[in-house]
C-alpha cells in the first residue's frame, strides 16, 4: 500500500505506485492536454508530483519537450542564476565489507589494494586540496565497521576542519557514508558535517537484492529508510541519488522523486540535493554488463525533468560525466559540479597510491580545478566556492523558505562572487585571473540590493587586500 508518510521502505517507495506511475505515463505520454497542464504547473515552480513528471519524462513529441527543456533552463536561471557551485569528493578508505556487483570495493575484490589513511595522510591530502582551492568536499568510505568505524569518520572530520593551511580551509564536509544509526547521526551532525548524502543506488527492491547480494547493504529498508534515521538524529540536509544504469531509469526516476515526497511529507523539508551519476567502468567492473545504459539523449532529459520537479533540490554531477556532458546540462538545470576530482584513497597528494588501480570509477572529465573554472568563465557561469548557508545556520526548513522567499539571490551572487574572487587571489593562473576578475566586475553590478551590493564591494576590495571568509 502506499503511502508518503510511511516510515517503512516498501509503503513510501511501493513498487506497486511505481508500476502504476510508468503505467499511467505510458498511457498519457501523448496527451497533449494532460502534458500542457502538467507544464503549466510547472511553471508556477511550486514541483510536480512523481506522477506528472514521469509523464513528462515519457513524453516524446519534440515540440513538448523543447518546452520542458526551455523551462527547465529558465527555472535554473530564476533558482540559481548562473552560479555553479564547486566541490571535491575525498576518499578516506577503500576497506568495504559489502558485496555491491558494481563497485570494484566490493569485499571479493582481491586486487585492489585495499588503503586506509591515517589521520597525517588526510593532512596532507587536505592541504592538497586546499591548495587547489577547495573549500567544500564530500567525504567518502567504504563500509567496514571494523577498519572504518564511526570513530574513524569523526576523526578525519576533526581533522579536515582544523587544517588551516596559507589561506585555505575545508570549510563544509559533506559526508558519503554507508546508512548507519540515529545515535551515529547525532554524532556526524554534532561533528558539523554538511549534507548527508547516500546513494540508493536503486530503489527496485528485487534489483537492489540481487546488486547487493552480501554484507549489510543487502537489507534493502535499513538502506531506504536511512533517511528518516539521518532526520531523526538532527542532519535535516540530505542528498538522495541513484546510480543511473542498474535498473530501468523512468523506476528510478519516479522512486527518486517518491522518496522527495516522502522526506517533504514527514519532516517537511525535501532533499537538499539528488546527484545522478550513471555507472562508469571501473577494475573489475564493465558497465555494459549492466543493460540499462542511458544516453545522453535521456541523461539530459532526466535532468530537466529533475529541474522542474524539485526546484529548490540542488542537482550534482560528478567527473564521472564528460565534458561535453556535463556542457549539456549545466544550463538544464546543475547547480554543483565536482573539479578535479580523484577518486582513489590518497589520490591529491599521491601519498597512499602509486597507480591508479584503487580508484572507485574512472574519471571521464580529467581537468584540473583552474581549468573547470576557467572553463564555467568561459561558458557565462560564476564558479561559487560558497559554503555560507550552512555555517550561518541555514539548514533544513529555514534553508528552504529562505530559497521559497526568493531572498536567496542576495546571499548566492555576492557569496558566490567574494568566493571567487578569493580563488582568483589565491590559487587561479594568470589566465583565469584575467577571466575572473572582468567577469566579478561586470557580475557585482547585478547584485539586486543596494546595500548588499555596496557591503560585497567593500568585501573584493578586503579580499585583494588579504582578508578572507566574507559571507552573507
Ligand atoms: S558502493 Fe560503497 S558499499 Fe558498495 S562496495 Fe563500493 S564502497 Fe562498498
Ligand atoms: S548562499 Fe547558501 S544556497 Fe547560496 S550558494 Fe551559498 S551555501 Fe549555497
Amino acid at each position: 500500500m502506499y503511502n508518503p508518510k510511511s516510515l517503512k521502505a516498501e509503503e513510501f517507495i511501493s513498487h506497486n505506485e511505481v508500476l502504476e506511475t510508468l503505467d499511467y505515463a505510458d498511457k498519457n505520454k501523448n496527451n497533449l492536454e494532460l502534458i500542457d497542464s502538467i507544464i503549466e504547473k510547472a511553471k508556477l515552480r511550486k514541483g510536480l508530483t512523481h506522477r506528472e513528471a514521469s509523464v513528462l519524462l515519457a513524453c516524446d513529441i519534440e515540440e513538448k519537450n523543447n518546452e520542458i527543456f526551455k523551462l527547465a533552463e529558465q527555472i535554473k536561471k530564476d533558482f540559481y542564476g548562473n552560479r555553479i557551485v564547486l566541490f571535491a569528493p575525498l576518499y578516506l578508505s577503500n576497506y568495504c565489507v559489502n558485496g555491491c556487483l558494481y563497485c570494484p570495493y566490493h569485499a571479493k575484490n582481491k586486487d585492489i589494494p585495499r588503503k586506509k589513511m591515517t589521520q597525517e595522510q588526510i593532512r596532507q591530502e587536505v592541504i592538497a586540496l586546499q591548495d587547489m582551492g577547495h573549500k567544500r568536499l564530500a567525504l567518502e568510505s567504504g563500509e567496514d565497521p571494523v577498519n572504518n568505524p564511526i570513530e574513524y569518520i569523526l576523526e578525519s572530520i576533526e581533522t579536515i576542519y582544523s587544517i588551516k593551511h596559507k589561506n585555505g580551509a575545508i570549510r563544509r564536509i559533506n559526508v558519503n557514508i554507508a546508512a548507519t544509526s540515529v545515535e551515529n547521526y547525532k554524532r556526524l551532525k554534532e561533528a558539523e558535517i554538511g549534507t548527508y548524502i547516500l546513494f540508493q543506488e536503486t530503489y527496485h527492491k528485487e534489483s537492489y537484492e540481487r546488486l547487493h547480494p552480501t554484507g549489510p547493504k543487502h537489507n534493502y529498508a535499513y538502506h531506504t529508510e536511512a533517511m528518516d534515521r539521518a532526520m531523526q538524529g538532527g542532519i535535516d540536509d540530505v542528498g538522495l541519488g541513484v546510480l543511473f544504469g542498474l535498473q530501468m531509469y523512468r523506476y528510478e526516476f519516479a522512486a527518486l522523486l517518491m522518496h522527495a515526497e516522502h522526506l517533504e511529507a514527514v519532516y517537511g523539508v525535501g532533499p537538499h540535493t539528488i546527484s545522478v551519476p550513471r555507472v562508469r567502468p571501473a577494475a573489475d567492473i564493465d558497465p555494459s554488463s549492466f543493460n540499462n545504459e542511458i544516453s545522453d539523449d535521456i541523461f539530459a532529459k532526466i535532468v530537466a525533468c529533475l529541474r522542474i520537479s524539485v526546484p529548490y533540490t540542488g542537482l550534482i554531477v560528478s567527473t564521472r560525466e564528460s565534458q561535453e556532458s556535463r556542457e549539456r546540462v549545466l544550463h538544464l538545470g546543475v547547480s554543483q559540479i565536482s573539479g578535479g576530482s580523484k577518486t582513489s584513497v590518497g589520490g591529491y597528494s599521491d601519498l597512499v597510491v602509486e597507480d591508479e588501480s584503487s580508484e572507485q570509477f574512472s574519471i571521464n572529465d580529467t581537468r584540473t580545478l583552474d581549468e573547470i573554472v576557467r572553463w564555467l568563465m568561459e561558458l557565462g557561469y560564476i564558479p561559487s566556492f560558497c559554503t555560507a548557508c550552512y555555517r550561518e545556520g541555514r539548514t533544513g526548513d529555514r534553508f528552504m523558505s529562505l530559497c521559497k522567499s526568493g531572498q536567496i539571490q542576495n546571499c548566492c551572487h555576492p557569496n558566490a562572487l567574494m568566493t571567487l574572487k578569493e580563488y582568483l587571489e589565491d590559487y587561479a593562473s594568470d589566465q583565469t585571473k584575467i577571466i575572473g576578475e572582468k567577469l566579478i566586475s561586470e557580475e557585482i553590478r547585478k547584485v539586486p540590493q543596494d546595500k548588499v551590493r555596496r557591503i560585497a564591494e567593500e568585501n573584493l576590495i578586503k579580499i585583494s587586500e588579504g582578508s578572507r571568509d566574507f559571507r552573507f
